[in-house]
């Protein structure tokens, strides 16, 4: 009898991951709405409340987090902080709605958004993110406005004021930060080698922009708040989006912190809920322009980045296009002749191309020419120089490198070529082969990149009249 083996292992990997997701949110709204609870002042809701940003920014950044079972425990999390620090049930009800209701609203709406725009790499990005926490905090605040009145006696429009305008700030300095993380593996927060004259350099930004956040409190008044927008703007330029939010995130925070305690702008009477609002408001609005200026630079930085790439590789192959080949190999020809180290060149042509384009056509020829250079790339070294320099000719430069071993290398080449077929539709493969000629450096007066190419170009015409799929050395 046959035995049936049940997919059990992935199953239970999937049940780990959800247990994983439900606990991770659970224990972040945990902990973040203890710390709400226990830094709110005495008499009024919480005035730093990040748990529903931490839960927002968990639930948009990781798609597989947002299931009924994450969201229950997110709720549960509310309740149980709210509970032990000695609420009232039907209140604590009242809040953990009014959160829920503002954290589904954000997660709903940032679904609109693409993935670029859910990490703020465009330019549109973080106006995106102000309209989406905008809407959030409205929602939470029409939801839970009211409870201001019934536990303080406050009105409604302050308690909703003062509502709106806590769940927005902390949304536009929190949620940032989540959105742009990098992951663990690519974040690093110093190289170990510790720093250098550059690193020290790469400091400067953030150094300035200390020193205009203690120069705010030090001269005050009321323009203070946007002391450290220059400092700012050079910290957006000189980082990615990760690192100017969380400097944003540290900058808001000492600024609310001040303006509270009356350091920032002086004294705030302390009935003044308005201007209390004001002055919290204007301190994250704006951190906007600044972060705005991170994530255009972001989006301008990887346009530079695949516009560089697409001038610089051919697009069939994604070797190197002619005139990146040969602007590089000038500079390494030159500075290794310079250290007397040899250099050399491999010119790789394939064997009667013309006729499989006759034969086959000409995308089976594409098809050919990528596979070739995907089968060549696997005996060149990192530090190698590989370009398509011609139709269906390339060419291999192999710093560090003399005619022996190199010729050793174009053996390697040839021969992986010669034993594989390659697929030029999905019911047809055929066979081809390659002529490669190899020059070096060692024993060339002046050399150059110019003579190498003659050279190797003269040893391949003699592999092709010898009858093809041969290595000729120079
Ligand atoms: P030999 O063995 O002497 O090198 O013969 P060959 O047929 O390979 O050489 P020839 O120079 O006569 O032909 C090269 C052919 O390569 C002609 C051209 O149509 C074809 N070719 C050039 N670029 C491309 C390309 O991007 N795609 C395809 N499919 N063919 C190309
Ligand atoms: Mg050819
Ligand atoms: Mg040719």
């Amino acid at each position: 009898m046959q035995t049936v083996s049940l997919p059990l292992p992935q199953a239970s990997s999937v049940f780990r991951a959800r247990l994983t997701a439900t606990a991770v949110v659970g224990l972040a709204v945990l902990a973040a709405s203890l710390f709400g609870i226990l830094t709110r002042p005495v008499g009024f809701l919480a005035a730093f409340w990040p748990a529903n940003a931490i839960l927002l920014g968990l639930m948009v950044r990781n798609k597989d987090y947002a299931s009924l079972p994450t969201w229950l425990a997110a709720f549960f999390a509310y309740l149980v902080a709210d509970l032990a620090t000695g609420s009232e049930l039907a209140i604590t009800l009242w809040l953990t709605s009014a959160n829920m209701v503002g954290v589904i609203t954000g997660y709903l709406l940032f679904r609109l958004l693409g993935d670029d725009d859910r990490a703020l790499r465009r330019p549109l990005s973080v106006l995106y993110l102000f309209a989406i926490s905008a809407a959030a905090a409205l929602a939470a605040a029409l939801t839970g406005g009211g409870a201001a009145e019934v536990l303080f006696g406050r009105d409604f429009i302050s308690g909703l004021e003062f509502w709106f305008v806590t769940e927005l700030v902390n949304s536009l300095v929190i949620l940032p930060v989540i959105l742009a993380f990098p992951g663990f593996v690519r974040f690093r927060l110093t190289d170990r080698r510790g720093l250098g004259r550059d690193e020290v350099a790469r400091l400067l930004p953030a150094a300035v922009l200390f020193c205009s956040a203690a120069a705010s409190v030090v001269i005050g008044g009321p323009g203070a708040i946007a002391f450290p927008v220059p400092a700012l703007i050079w910290c957006a330029l000189s980082y990615t989006v990760f690192t100017t939010s969380t400097l944003t995130l540290v900058l808001c925070a000492w600024m609310l912190v001040a303006a509270s305690t009356g350091l920032l702008a002086g004294p705030i009477p302390p009935d003044a809920l308005g201007s209390t609002s004001s002055v919290r408001l204007g301190i994250a609005l704006i951190a906007l322009g600044p972060l705005s200026v991170a994530s255009i630079n972001a989006a301008r930085e990887e346009l530079l980045r695949k516009l560089t790439h697409s001038a610089n590789h051919d697009m069939l192959t994604g070797t190197l296009s002619r005139r990146a080949f040969m602007d590089q190999g000038h500079v390494i020809v030159g500075k290794q002749a310079g250290q007397g180290v040899p250099t050399s060149l491999l010119m790789v042509d394939v064997d009667y191309f013309k006729s499989v384009n006759d034969h086959y056509g000409h995308a089976a020829g594409d098809r050919i020419l990528t596979e070739f250079a995907r089968l060549s790339s696997l005996a060149v070294r990192k530090n190698d120089l590989f370009g398509r320099v011609g139709g269906e000719e390339f060419a291999v430069l192999l710093p560090g490198t003399g005619l022996e071993e190199a010729t050793a290398i174009a053996e390697r080449i040839r021969g992986i070529v010669e034993n594989s077929e390659i697929a030029i539709s999905d019911v047809k493969s055929i066979g081809i082969s390659v002529s490669i000629g190899v020059a070096a450096t060692d024993g060339m007066a002046d050399a150059c990149l110019d003579g190498l190419m003659a050279a190797s170009d003269a040893a391949l015409y003699r592999a092709k009249s010898k009858g093809r799929n041969l290595v000729q050395a120079a």
